[in-house]
């Protein structure tokens, strides 16, 4: 799979009057795995969906694999974002679930098989693909939610705090395992999270996020040992 960069350039957004993101500037490394930590309405979602396409900036340049993507729609993009709610399709089973992407895609019975029990194969649930999502559990409902975005081949994952919904024990499992999966795919990928440890633990990058501005960008030792400024400090620096 070609891995790809993701480049913000000066961009800005706003809701009205409220500026919800400023000048932001970040420079995604192909294959890297790169969190996006802050506060709750920093603005890191605007973001992600702005990165996605179900959001449009005021200014500034988004490029994917060097091509400046903006105004382009979200199927021209094919970036795959998985959200902290599930948001399974509760009639249908984790086959069909995972399917689905493919199905409106038209593509053919035989990839599409071979697709689905891959994707499946890759987050451990090939045994349960009969189940609906009531009968799973919150990690194994994620790890359907995961098996559907990567089951299209994105260019980019994107994750809206995956795992916020899960309890403690589970989460710290389950980052491991989002880890994990990135690396067998190799595909870029912009985490978003609240939780410092979370970020910590993961990235081989990191962007600390507060009020629509990057405070700082860097590898986790770097923040934690160099913070640049005493937002990054107070943050970072609490693990919880
Ligand atoms: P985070 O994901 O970091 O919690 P968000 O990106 O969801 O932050 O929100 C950042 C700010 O943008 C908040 O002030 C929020 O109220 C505002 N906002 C988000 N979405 C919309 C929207 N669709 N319309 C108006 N304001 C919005
Ligand atoms: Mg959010």
């Amino acid at each position: 799979m070609k891995k790809i960069s993701v480049q913000c350039q000066g961009i800005r957004l706003a809701y009205g009057s409220n500026e919800v993101l400023k000048d932001v500037n970040l420079d995604i490394q192909p294959g890297e795995f790169f969190a996006l930590l802050g506060p709750s309405g920093s603005g890191k979602s605007t973001l992600l969906r702005l990165i996605a396409g179900f959001n449009q900036h005021q200014h500034g340049r988004l490029l994917i694999d060097g091509v400046d993507v903006t105004g382009t729609a979200p199927w021209e993009r094919n970036i795959g974002m998985v959200f902290q709610s599930y948001a399974l399709w509760p009639h249908m089973n984790v086959w069909d679930n995972v399917a689905f992407g493919l199905v409106e895609r038209r593509v053919p019975r035989a990839e599409l098989t071979r697709k689905v029990q891959a994707a499946l194969e890759l987050v451990g649930l090939e045994r349960y693909a009969k189940r609906r999502p009531s009968q799973l559990s919150g990690g194994q409902q994620q790890r359907v939610a995961l098996a559907r975005t990567i089951v299209i081949e994105p260019k980019v994952l994107l994750l809206d705090e995956p795992l916020s919904n899960l309890d403690k024990s589970l989460r710290v499992q389950m980052r491991q395992e989002l880890l994990a999966l990135q690396r067998r795919l190799g595909i870029t990928t912009i985490f978003v999270t609240h939780d410092q440890e979370e970020a910590m633990t993961t990235a081989d990058r990191m962007a600390v996020l507060d009020k629509g501005v990057v405070q700082q960008v860097g590898t986790p030792p770097e923040l934690f040992d160099f913070p640049g400024n005493s937002f990054v400090a107070g943050f970072v620096g609490t693990m919880n």
